[in-house]
């Protein structure tokens, strides 16, 4: 086992942050910690990191305990922190020399040149950490998460505040940097970790409420988006197939409503409207059916 989480409780004052958690994670694992604001994602990242002592309970790193020679877990994690403190009147590469230096990293300059280019920070690497954009920010904070070659990642809500284009940047950057380590990331966001994980641990209230495959949760059908249309008279199922991009249409019973899947890459909303237009007939609702996963979260953490 990469990380053992093993019957972790933490009580801030009279506040039960983890309730009794246990959790295992294989080497190369790419975890999605999921739940609302509040539920205990960031203590639990605490804990691991050895941040943050728990109530009861221990966590091993590769065989170390929390409880024994933290500085051998901390070797051994990279982590992002929610806030990702940064010192803003730093320089990108200065900032970088620095934390290389508090690990003590040889080749210190070799090293430094490797995560400005695996970060894509080349073009900001001589600017103030203040100036940079929160994307940009965020990729300084992996790369010093990343500086010393760690064999565990833990991200917390590393994609939070970032506009569209940011997001599916890092989305990938970290997809790319996860393939030769375990991670752990959190989010209280569904599709995160659809895009990113294969596990998804699902946590409310300082509980583990759910800890499935992806598969699992919604078979092989996680990219499948199905938008379900009213229109004001019917309309032939092989017409609304034959528009670019679905991949099935069902027809419910009675009223005149359709299911059009389509995969997850493609957005057939304005290509329905066209249809209707060009067919003479009118829409009357149409909506986003939610992800299984959607579902079951929402249903665990009501
Ligand atoms: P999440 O990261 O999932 O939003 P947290 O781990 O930050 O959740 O918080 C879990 C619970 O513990 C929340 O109710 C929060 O208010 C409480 N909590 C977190 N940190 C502290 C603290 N330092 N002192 C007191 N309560 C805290
Ligand atoms: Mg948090």
């Amino acid at each position: 086992m990469s990380i053992v989480v093993k019957d972790i409780t933490k009580i801030y004052g009279t506040q039960k942050a983890l309730d009794n958690i246990s959790l295992e994670i294989i080497p190369g694992e790419v975890v999605g910690l999921l739940g609302p604001n509040g539920a205990g994602k960031s203590t639990l990242m605490k804990i691991i990191t050895c941040y943050l002592p728990p109530t009861s309970g221990d966590v091993t790193v590769y065989g170390e305990s929390i409880h024994g020679d933290n500085l051998a877990i901390k070797k051994m994690i990279g982590y992002l922190p929610e806030q990702n403190p940064l010192y803003q009147e730093m320089y990108v590469r200065e900032y970088l020399e620095f934390i290389a230096g508090l690990h003590h990293i040889e080749n210190r300059q070799k090293r430094i040149v490797e995560i400005i280019d695996i970060t894509g920070l080349g073009n900001e690497r001589h600017k103030k950490i203040g100036a940079l954009s929160k994307g940009y920010r965020q990729r300084v904070g992996l790369g010093q998460a990343l500086i010393h070659d760690p064999k565990v990642l833990i991200l917390d809500e590393p994609t939070s505040g970032l506009d569209p284009n940011q997001l599916a940047e890092i989305r990938s950057l970290i997809t790319e940097v996860g393939k030769q380590k375990t991670v752990i990331l959190s989010t209280h966001i569904m599709q995160e970790v659809e895009a990113m994980c294969k596990r998804a641990v699902i946590i409310n209230k300082g509980n583990i409420v759910a800890d499935k495959h992806i598969s699992e949760l919604s078979g092989s059908d996680v990219n499948t988006i199905t938008i379900v249309v009213e229109f004001n008279g019917e309309t032939p199922v092989g017409k609304l197939k034959a528009l670019k991009g679905v991949n099935n249409v069902r027809k419910g019973e009675g009223e005149n409503i359709y299911f059009i899947e389509s995969s997850g890459d493609s957005d057939v909303r304005p290509l329905i409207f066209r249809y209707a237009v060009d067919e003479n007939i009118e829409v009357l609702s149409m909506k986003k059916e939610e992800g299984k996963l959607e579902e079951l979260f929402r249903n665990l953490t009501k």
